[in-house]
């Protein structure tokens, strides 16, 4: 079973033979069948070392024996889909423990869900139309937010997609992420009409780019300036960095936050919440609606709970310190033609001359340079997100040897084979 003949059959079905279009990459993706700890498996047999991690979700590790005994466990006591569950309760309560700022949540079923319903909240809060997003930044596949999108909108260069009302795409606003001044001329024209200002708090889908100093900050006080709220999608750095959110990490308050990938721990996820005053705005509580057949579904809680569970007492600075390392020892050689973005675990390796730190630089990387390094790695056995605007992951599974190995290999690709 090559991988080259299940893209055949895949392409019979699926567009572009896949189901989300960054599984996708020339000539055919490498189909996988088994992941175990830190390592996925393709249908040949053929192990990788993966920094992936499905796109951040699998944190903890693939096929862990505890959580999976905890699922089970769990399962035991709940029926499926449906009715309220003293489990999701659980999960909630750990949320809000561990996020001061959500006071009040809302299960999704994906990250995509939870933007749009924290999007459709705040215009309702506020009364008001225009939501302001940073170019690239990434909130999911819904029609607010894929103007000027990043990850795979990106990647493809479609930064908007066709179908989109125009006039749903008039009311988002772009700035451009580590840039006051174009989020001070936005608010300087249009202040009175923005309802929320949306943004990863660290850019994950034009790869890694961290908030320059004081950036967060400054949302911060021009959204409580002229009255807008200011929702972090932690979506991808929720419980990744620490166990919490990442707002807490820069002590910046937003009003809404959301969250997926890891707190369902490989199951379908989303979560939207913040201020208790803003939430009761949701039904059935206010009249502003949201549902879902399978929000909190019992099989996500389950996954969530023994994967929040699992990873309460362990080690975050383990996987900071190995990313810090994959990230030093590629710096230590000058020439490699690389720029190493690192923010605690996650990394994005540029090809690209100058420091990335912003919409315009990043897009001056190599994207089919990338795509070579990519491929290379494969080779080598390490699987990368398969993307220059994409982030790489260091995971609690992942061990310092393997790790060691793979820089070794990079360094290799980077000064050999590219
Ligand atoms: N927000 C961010 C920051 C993301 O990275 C993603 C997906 O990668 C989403 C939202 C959308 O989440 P989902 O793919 O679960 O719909």
């Amino acid at each position: 079973m090559l991988s080259d003949d299940l893209f055949k059959r895949a392409s019979r079905l699926f567009p572009g033979g896949v189901n989300s279009p960054v599984r996708f990459y020339e000539p055919y993706p490498t189909y996988f069948s088994r992941a175990s700890g830190s390592r996925i498996f393709d249908v040949e047999g053929k192990e990788y070392l993966d920094f992936c991690m499905g796109f951040g979700v699998n944190f903890a590790g693939y096929s862990n024996t505890t959580i999976a005994e905890e699922i089970m466990y769990l399962l035991d006591n709940t029926i499926p889909e449906g009715v309220p569950t003293e489990n999701e309760i659980e999960l909630g309560e750990i949320i809000q423990k561990a996020v001061p700022s959500i006071e009040k949540m809302r299960f999704t079923n994906s990250g995509t869900e939870a933007t749009m319903h924290a999007i459709r909240l705040a215009r309702a809060f506020t009364g008001r139309k225009l939501i302001l997003k940073m170019n690239a930044g990434f909130h999911g596949a819904h029609d607010y937010v894929l103007v000027s999108a990043g990850s795979g909108a990106l990647n493809f260069g479609t930064p908007s997609s066709p179908g989109i009302p125009e006039e749903v795409a008039k009311t988002v606003l772009v700035g451009d992420f580590n840039n006051e001044e174009s989020i001070r001329e936005l608010f300087k024209l249009h202040g009175k009409d923005i309802a929320a200002v949306i943004t990863e708090p660290v850019l994950g889908n034009l790869g890694v780019i961290g908030p320059e100093k004081g950036f967060l900050k400054f949302l911060r006080e021009i959204t409580e300036e002229y009255g807008a709220l200011l929702i972090f999608d932690e979506v991808i750095t929720g419980f990744r960095f620490r166990y919490g959110a990442y707002q807490d990490i820069i002590g910046v308050k937003p009003d809404l936050t959301t969250m997926g990938k890891i707190i369902g721990g490989g199951m379908p996820v989303g979560l939207f919440g913040g201020r208790a005053d803003i939430m009761n705005r949701i039904s059935p509580e206010g009249n502003v609606y949201q549902s879902g057949t399978f929000s909190a579904n019992p099989f996500t809680v389950a996954s969530g709970l023994a994967t929040l569970n699992f990873l309460k007492d362990k080690d975050y600075e383990y996987t900071i310190s190995l990313a810090t390392w994959v990230e030093e020892k590629l710096k230590s050689f000058s020439d490699l033609g690389v720029q190493v973005n690192r923010v605690y675990n996650m990394f994005t390796i540029f090809f690209n001359e100058e420091r990335v730190w912003n919409y315009e630089t990043a897009l001056k990387s190599d994207r089919k340079k990338f795509m070579k390094f990519f491929n290379f790695s494969k080779k080598h056995g390490i699987y990368f997100s398969p993307g220059q605007f994409e982030a790489s992951f260091v995971g609690m599974a992942h061990t310092p040897e393997e790790v060691e190995m793979a820089v070794f290999k990079m360094v290799y690709t980077l000064e050999f084979d590219m």
